[in-house]
């Protein structure tokens, strides 16, 4: 059932969202996407003359922590919405059905902190039950946490057996990972970068049966030219996994994957922005330095297959991003994608840092989708069957 099709007209409908965000020591809201990105589902219920009600975790409380009350966010969530709602101070309980059952078309009502109560983690069969009382539909909007089977992710779906469906955050998070992993569209490029190989093994794994083209970058590539007899100096490195990345470039070979390594590299004499720097070869680096972003050969190497690509897949930077003498690679790899994706390819960057990446470099908004759930994401990419997303579709 999707979201487009259904009439929320006279429904109590409750909303898993992820307000899940980041807050200043005088507990104002300093980054408010993951508010944003929940819009669009609030006001499809709200429009059709249904009612909202939000319910979110915030941080890791232990207990009741007034620090975690979601009402340090809700001017925040009425700032974004355009419009005024009610806050509850539980989730759960008889004072809460009471403001529920009062509350009338087109109102929006925020549940406490879904983590005050720890079975909400444990995915407390009657926490949800109780959760669900409070509903005629459940949506869930939630992606940050669709990779947990908490009460509110998942477990709540088994009460709303027809009645149950995806926000539209989720469904454009999928609907982007299908179409990168599952379109026959070519050519297909994966670049992926960040420090190990050891956190990206599975996915560059999984990546080698699809893609076309796969692009390695970041502090893992020195793993793969140590791996075949480079030196790499004092560069990041994993010995435990030399083994495995000729196995990786062997099957690479084996499915006609272009496996593309950095030719060259900036080298510095320390891990350090204000470091003595040199461009060289990747596999010729001398003790005392390490590579910490990819050269201007590589930058061009990259920037051909990416530019060249129908569909593009990003996760994780080039070198050291954070520093501004080693952002030059990621930036490079940013650009191209924007450009790529202005001559018409799909892109989707998805995973923890190269979203803080991309965001820097404010080319958020030219690449086709910036997915919002890290972790929830990687496992998507992997092929995991997400909790939260096996819950509505079963
Ligand atoms: P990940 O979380 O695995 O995507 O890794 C991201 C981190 O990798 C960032 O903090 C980068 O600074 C770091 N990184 C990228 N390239 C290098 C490099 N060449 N040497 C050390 N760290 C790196």
């Amino acid at each position: 059932m999707q979201i487009d099709n259904i009439n929320f007209n006279n429904k109590k409908v409750i909303i898993r969202v992820d307000f899940n965000v980041p807050l200043n020591k005088d507990l104002k809201v300093t980054d408010d996407t993951r508010i944003k990105a929940a819009i669009p589902t609030i006001k499809k219920v709200i429009a059709d003359g249904g009612t909202a009600i939000l319910m979110s975790h915030l941080g890791r409380p232990k207990g009741k922590e007034e620090k975690y009350s979601l009402k340090n966010i809700v001017y925040k969530v009425e700032e974004d919405l355009g419009r005024p709602i009610t806050f509850v101070n539980d989730c759960i309980g008889d004072s809460v059905k009471n403001i529920v059952k009062k509350s009338e078309k087109g109102d929006v009502i925020l549940l406490e902190n879904l983590r005050f109560y720890v079975e909400e983690k444990n995915g407390d069969i009657k926490f949800a039950k109780a959760l669900s009382e409070l509903a005629d539909f459940y949506i869930n909007d939630a992606f940050g946490t669709a990779h947990r089977a908490h009460a509110s992710t998942s477990v709540i779906a088994q009460f709303f057996p027809n009645d149950k469906c995806f926000g539209y955050l989720i469904e454009k998070e999928i609907l982007s990972v299908d179409k990168v992993l599952n379109s026959t569209e070519k050519p297909l490029t994966a670049i992926v970068g960040g420090a190990k190989v050891s956190s990206k093994i599975t996915i560059i794994e999984k990546l080698i049966d699809k893609v076309d083209n796969l692009i390695i970058g970041g502090g893992m590539a020195y793993t793969f030219i140590k791996a075949q007899g480079g030196k790499i100096g004092n560069s990041l490195v994993e010995d435990d996994y030399l083994k495995l990345a000729l196995k990786i470039m062997e099957k690479a070979k084996k499915n006609h994957v272009n496996f593309l390594l950095p030719t060259d590299t900036i080298i510095a004499d320390d891990f350090n922005n204000n470091a003595n720097t040199e461009i060289v070869n990747i596999t010729n680096i001398p003790n005392g330095w390490m590579g910490l972003d990819i050269g201007e050969k590589s930058i061009a190497l990259f920037n051909e297959t990416i530019l060249n690509s129908k569909l593009i897949l990003w996760n994780g930077p080039m070198g050291v991003f954070e520093m501004e003498a080693f952002q030059k690679g990621t930036v490079a790899v940013a650009k191209a994608l924007a450009k790529a994706t202005e001559n018409g390819a799909f892109s989707l960057v998805g995973g923890g840092d190269s979203v803080a990446a991309i965001n820097k470099f404010d080319l958020g908004n030219k690449v086709s989708h910036v997915s919002t759930g890290g972790g929830a994401m990687l496992e998507y990419l992997e092929g995991k069957q997400l909790p939260g997303i096996a819950a509505i579709l079963n």
